[in-house]
């Protein structure tokens, strides 16, 4: 079958089709029809490498799938533990040791067809199609395990979320609507705050963050951000963080933290039971897909030099198409 393999990093031109065996499934297993493949900053750091970081080239990329098994419209987890350490069996398959992104530290989506465990199918609701919800899982995952289980939201809170038209961002704004929270995020350009404030947040300029005494901040930037984030917390507020897309190095004051007694949480992904439970969010129509894109999968360096570029709000899906491609 058809795929794209990355076997050293680089730019977008390591994002290279290659002919591979067509995967076999075993007792438990489903051959998973691949449709649609929704990408992530994740996808990104894979192709480029971070360093210190062994991805254990080749891989084929790609976290969020969206196919069809005996017809059915599916989309799959995107993680997952050993199944057998104390962390797993506490039902924290994300501190797993041996913990799996697909298309990080397993193979991906982008190939005409994967072989998963059964039961790492969800089923797309009636109304959806296979491209928005290929468009929602790894973010969904992250942003629910951040605000829900990391920072304990609570109803009625106020919210600032680093990057309100990212990814996560798209998603942490929605959770923290659905709990009855009042939101504000950071956009860069006039345009994603349009778009973030048209999903019900109010929308700052990352150096004019005017609101104070928050609760709860998302921070998926560090660098420059990491400074209004820990200004905007209220005394006892939390800042929950899962990524750094503008730096990991950070100032940290720590007469701050320990005056204004704040609990800085690091997150990454979720539980299987977490992607259960922000799944039956979206069946209840509380998260909608935000896209940007849906771009062909033979092409997949163009669609990630559009991720590169950071002008996009939502996601950007690419669609089968290696068979013709
Ligand atoms: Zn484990």
């Amino acid at each position: 079958m058809n795929a794209i393999v990355i076997r050293e990093h680089g730019g977008p031109e390591v994002l290279r089709p290659e002919v591979l065996p067509e995967p076999q499934a075993a007792p438990g297993e489903v051959v998973i029809e691949v449709t649609h493949v929704g990408l992530n900053h994740l996808d990104v750091w894979v192709r480029r490498g971070v360093p210190g970081h062994d991805f254990h080239l080749p891989r084929v990329p790609g976290s969020d799938v969206a196919g069809t098994v005996g017809g059915q419209p599916v989309v799959l987890h995107p993680s997952w533990g050993c199944g057998g350490c104390a962390a797993c069996l506490d039902g924290r398959q994300n501190r797993c040791r041996n913990f799996r992104i697909r298309g990080e530290s397993a193979n991906g989506g982008c190939a005409e067809r994967i072989v998963v465990p059964a039961w790492q199918t969800l089923p797309i609701p009636a109304g959806m199609s296979s491209a928005e919800a290929a468009s929602l899982p790894l973010a969904l995952l992250t942003a629910y395990h951040m605000l829900v289980v990391r920072a304990g939201l609570q109803r009625g809170e106020r919210v600032l979320i680093q990057a309100g038209g990212s990814g996560v961002g798209v998603m942490a704004i929605q959770l923290a609507l659905a709990w009855g929270c009042e939101v504000h995020a950071t956009a860069s350009s006039p345009e994603k705050r349009a778009a973030v404030e048209a999903l019900g947040a109010k929308a700052w300029a990352y150096d004019a963050v005017g609101v104070r005494e928050v609760d709860v901040v998302v921070e998926t930037v560090g660098g420059a951000a990491w400074s209004a984030s820990m200004r905007a917390l209220r005394w006892g507020g939390r800042l929950v963080c899962c990524g750094a897309t503008g730096g990991a190095e950070v100032p940290l004051n720590l007469r701050a933290l320990f005056f204004k007694q704040i609990d800085v949480l690091g997150s990454t992904m979720g539980s299987n039971a977490d992607m259960i439970r922000a799944w039956d969010l979206v069946k209840a129509g509380a998260i909608r897909p935000v896209m940007h894109a849906v771009l062909p999968m033979s092409r997949l360096g163009g669609a990630h030099a559009v991720l590169e570029r950071r002008e996009v709000v939502g996601k950007v899906v690419v669609a089968q198409d290696l068979s013709h491609g």
